[in-house]
């Protein structure tokens, strides 16, 4: 059920410290943390403690923990020294848009040059 902990889900059992992970910053409502396999210098995951599948269900069901994830964002720009250089916030939606992991996470992406339109 969205909201509650999946027992079969990666990033549930990251953000209750069951499988480890580089955490960068961790507040009451969500965990940071350095992505295994990074696309970009700085490439760190942004994740909800609650359980929805992709972004869009925790902005329909929780919309201040979204915010709160974006908010995390910033300050994991801001921390990695990426703000003033810029970088890019990625919610990979559906399957199609490579979305691999169905528990709602933003990418933090920076450090090096991104190109527009993404791939
Ligand atoms: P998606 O493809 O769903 O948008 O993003 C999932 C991300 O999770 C991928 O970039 C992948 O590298 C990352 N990932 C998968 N398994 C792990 C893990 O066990 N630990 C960490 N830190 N990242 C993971
Ligand atoms: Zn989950």
């Amino acid at each position: 059920m969205a909201g509650q902990p999946q027992a079969d889900c990666l990033f549930c059992k990251i953000a209750a410290g069951e499988v480890p992970a580089d955490v960068v910053r961790e507040t009451a409502t969500t965990v940071a943390f350095r992505d295994i396999n990074p696309q970009a210098p700085t490439h760190v995951l942004v994740i909800p403690r609650v359980h929805h599948p992709d972004a869009a269900s925790l902005a329909a069901a929780e919309p201040q923990v979204l915010a709160d994830l974006l908010t995390e964002a910033g300050n994991v720009a801001a921390d990695e020294k990426v703000d003033r250089t810029g970088y890019r916030v990625i919610f990979n939606t559906g399957s199609g848009a490579g979305q691999t992991v169905f528990h709602a996470h933003a990418h933090v992406l920076g450090g090096r040059g991104l190109n527009w339109p993404p791939g």
